[in-house]
């Protein structure tokens, strides 16, 4: 399978720098272009070599490429690809890394010519932390990528793109759209969301100096913080987009949540026993399966770097 020769990177923050380190690191031979909306960001990006070129719209930056990737807020990407259309080359892949996808699709494929193969993908990576100096080549490694074809994705050209994500680290699987979103509000858009109110709940009490949550903070606070330190444009659109499936959990998050209160209020340790020997379970099988370590710090030393 041949590699791509041209990669556009459509914004250059922490996936997209991630993206063309991990490149560089596989050794793949492609030209890479990109754009940002600001002129630090352009230049920075070009400064610290994450792109050959660098260009001031996201139409030039993606001509003569045979990969175009949108790596911007999820909000955005409808626009950019109105704007990128008529300068895509025939028979280009173009992908984007937005943690939604139904919606992504949507925004995109209106706007796509004849002969474009559009399909959407998400790795399943991340960190708290946002542009170009964010990325880390080996942010994607045995992380799982999930790509959501449409029914008209070319096999071909989805075959291609699988190939390229596993050579940046990833182990790639191929989801239905919708199950892709439910997924993630399950596994990620939620979780934020919790540690979102817990941060801020903190901050809200005025029993508690703020002096003190930040002194006195414990592990578990301490986790939820990082999380709540995440881009707010990004997870404002990530909401905004992944509305029913978000809603759906949260609905089933509110049901478990009141009964723990209601064990918590009539004492029934049994319950909570319970409750929370299978919740270990579950972090048991993540370490089983490789997806984190036991070492308490996993995954901060990388973004923090
Ligand atoms: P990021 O570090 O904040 O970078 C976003 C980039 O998009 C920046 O370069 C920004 O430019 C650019 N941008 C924003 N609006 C733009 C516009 N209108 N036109 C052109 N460029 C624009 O974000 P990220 O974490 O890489 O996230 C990018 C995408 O990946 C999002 O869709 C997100 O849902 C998805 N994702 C994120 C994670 C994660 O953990 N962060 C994980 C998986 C997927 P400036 O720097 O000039 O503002």
């Amino acid at each position: 399978m041949s590699q791509y020769k041209h990669v556009a990177l459509i914004g250059l923050g922490l996936l997209a720098s991630s993206i063309s380190l991990a490149m560089r690191r596989a050794d793949m031979a492609a030209r890479i272009t990109g754009t940002a909306r600001s002129k630090e960001t352009q230049e920075t990006a070009l400064e610290i070599g994450l792109v050959d070129a660098v260009f001031d719209t996201a139409a030039e930056a993606v001509k003569g490429a045979d990969l175009v990737i949108l790596c911007v807020p999820v909000g955005v990407m409808g626009a950019i690809a109105e704007e990128i259309a008529p300068h895509l080359s025939e028979g280009c892949t173009v992908s984007d890394v937005g943690s939604v996808k139904r919606a992504v699709a949507e925004a995109i494929r209106p706007h796509m010519p004849d002969g474009v193969h559009l399909i959407p993908a998400h790795p399943m990576a991340g960190t708290e932390k946002s542009g170009p100096e964010a990325g880390f080549a080996s942010l994607f490694d045995n992380r799982w990528l999930l790509i959501t074809p449409l029914p008209e994705s070319d096999h071909t050209a989805v075959k291609r793109l699988v190939d390229f994500w596993t050579t940046l680290g990833s182990n790639v699987e191929i989801m239905e759209i919708e199950h892709h979103d439910l997924v993630a509000a399950v596994i990620s858009h939620t979780p934020h969301l919790i540690a979102y109110t817990m941060v801020g709940v903190a901050d809200g009490m005025n029993r508690v100096a703020k002096t003190e949550v930040v002194n006195y903070s414990a592990a578990g606070f301490r986790d939820f913080t990082r999380i709540a330190a995440s881009d707010p444009t990004m997870w404002r659109d990530v909401f905004l987009n992944n509305k029913d499936a978000t809603l759906e959990v949260l609905g089933r998050f509110t049901e478990e949540l009141f009964a723990l209160q209601r064990a918590i209020r009539l004492g029934d340790g049994d319950f909570l026993f319970d409750y929370f020997t299978r919740t270990r379970d579950i972090r048991r099988s993540i370490i089983d399966a490789g997806q984190d370590t036991e070492a308490a710090d996993f995954g901060r030393t990388k973004s923090e770097k």
